[in-house]
Formats: C-alpha cells, sequence, structure tokens
C-alpha cells in the first residue's frame, strides 16, 4: 500500500540517490504541474499515486544520467522553450555564443536586406530557431542527416511561429547548387576515444563524435562552404575547446579570410569563424 510521501520526504529521497537539488525540484515540480516556487512552500504536500508512481521512475533515470531535458522534454535556448528528445543533441549555453555571433553578423557586417542563412545539422533547429527568433529579417534554411531530429525541428518551429525550410540530409548535400549569406554549424566534434562520451552516452552518437579526431564534420562543412557562400558570405562554426588551431587551418586551406575565433561562457575557445572571398 502507497502511504504518498511528502514534498519534503520526495525531496529527501532524491538527496540520497544523488540527484541534485534542482533537477529534484523541476523534477517534482513538474509531476506535481505546480511552479517551482510552490514546492518550497508546501513541505507537506502529499505526493501520491500516480505522480509517485512517475516521481519514482523519474529520479531512477535521472539518478542513472538521463539529462534533465529528457525527461522535463524541453529545454531553454537564447530565451526560446525547445523541444527535446533522445533524438537530438540537449542544446547548451556554450552554443548561445555562436548564435550571438550570428546575430551581430546579420545587424552590421553583412550587406544583404533578406539574408540567407543556414544551419548545418540543426538537431532541435535551435541555432536556426534563435537566429530567426532575433532576426526575422532573416530566410532560414537547415539540413539534418536524422529525420527524427527534423521531425522535433519541425514541430519547434510551428510551434513558435518561426518559419525555417527544413531540409533532410548531410550537411550541405541537400543544398545543390545553393548559396548562403551566412552558414552556421555546431557539427559532432568530439573525438572517438574521448572519456567525456561516456557521460553524454544518453544523448545520439550522431550528434556528439563523428568518430576519430573529432574533426571530419568540420572538416566536410569548411571545406564544402566556398561552394555554398555568397560572395564575402561567413560560415561560423562550433568546436571542441582544444581543436581553434586546426579548425582555423582548415578555413585558411578552404581560402577564408578574417578567421577569428570566440570563448564559450567557461572561457574556452568555441567557435571559428571566417569571410569567403570569391
Ligand atoms: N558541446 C557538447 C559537449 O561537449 C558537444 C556538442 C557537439 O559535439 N557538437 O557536451
Amino acid at each position: 500500500m502507497n502511504r504518498g510521501l511528502t514534498v519534503a520526504e520526495a525531496l529527501g529521497n532524491a538527496r540520497r540517490v544523488g540527484v541534485d537539488r534542482l533537477d529534484a525540484q523541476l523534477l517534482l515540480a513538474r509531476v506535481l504541474a505546480q511552479p517551482r516556487s510552490w514546492l518550497i512552500a508546501h513541505d507537506d504536500a502529499i505526493v501520491d499515486g500516480a505522480q509517485l508512481a512517475r516521481w519514482r521512475a523519474w529520479l531512477t533515470r535521472r539518478a542513472a544520467g538521463e539529462p534533465l531535458a529528457y525527461l522535463l522534454g524541453e529545454k531553454e535556448f537564447h530565451g526560446l522553450t525547445l523541444e527535446v528528445g533522445p533524438a537530438v543533441l540537449v542544446p547548451r549555453p556554450d552554443t548561445e555564443v555562436l548564435v550571438e555571433w550570428a546575430l551581430e553578423l546579420l545587424a552590421g557586417p553583412l550587406p544583404a536586406a533578406v539574408p540567407d542563412v543556414v544551419d548545418l545539422g540543426t538537431g532541435s533547429g535551435a541555432i536556426a530557431l534563435a537566429v530567426k527568433h532575433g532576426h526575422a529579417a532573416a530566410r532560414l534554411t537547415a539540413t539534418d542527416a536524422s529525420a527524427a531530429a527534423l521531425e522535433i525541428a519541425r514541430r519547434n518551429g510551428a510551434r513558435l511561429g518561426l518559419a525555417v525550410e527544413w531540409q533532410h540530409g548531410s550537411w550541405w548535400e541537400p543544398l545543390a547548387g545553393r548559396r548562403f549569406d551566412l552558414a552556421l554549424s555546431n557539427p559532432p566534434y568530439i573525438a572517438g576515444a574521448d572519456p567525456h562520451l561516456a557521460a553524454l552516452r544518453h544523448e545520439p552518437t550522431l550528434a556528439l563524435t563523428p568518430g576519430g579526431n573529432g574533426l571530419a564534420a568540420l572538416a566536410a562543412i569548411i571545406a564544402g562552404a566556398p561552394a555554398h557562400l555568397a560572395p564575402g558570405g561567413w560560415l561560423l562554426v562550433e568546436h571542441g575547446y582544444d581543436q581553434a588551431a586546426a579548425v582555423r587551418g582548415l578555413y585558411a586551406d578552404a581560402g577564408f579570410v578574417d578567421v577569428t575565433t570566440r570563448h564559450d561562457l567557461g572561457g574556452q575557445p568555441r567557435c571559428t569563424g571566417g569571410r569567403g572571398v570569391l
């Protein structure tokens, strides 16, 4: 017989299985269909029946390393609430650096009145949707090799009322003959043998690592860019903290100029961009 638990007891259980307090509060608030602030004033409220079953299942999954965002089914990114699930990488705050850089270019240096922007490997649609939200005049296209990811991206665009042309395929492959003023990508860049992959095992491997030294997807995107950029168009990519020099080398090989690297919120070199000349 389930007698139910108080909110305080439920949060105590979370602590005992090693679930972070903020995560536990967010999950319990969702189970009880209340805002997190409500929990603080309702230590004695009862969690029982279906709520208790759901709470226990979520605690077990969170304790086993499933991302909070998958349990809640959503993640905040650059002010937008995005649906996420195991078919897509959970958008990271570090990627907001790439979005900010893109919006700066759209606000000034890029001359086109209706700039054509593409996001390669869009996943949940995070980058494409944040750029469309921040610069409504831009025309957005986004690609992904995963049909399941594109379904989520498409739903995010529809729910947020942000128009993006979604294309199924790998990197530039569905964009034959098309040119863009600005190309963006957060591709898989973790090396195949990187021990961090173990902690990320619930997220799609396709979105995290291309195998080998982690540079294959970046190399394909950068090498393919000159054929898909308008004259003076820009390419911005996210990369690993130790890949900036290698990525700048790939840009140089592809004939880019004004190649620079920006740092993420943790102070690591995280995004590199450059301008195509032709
Ligand atoms: N930044 C992510 C991480 O290290 C990886 C994202 C990616 O490979 N594009 O957790």
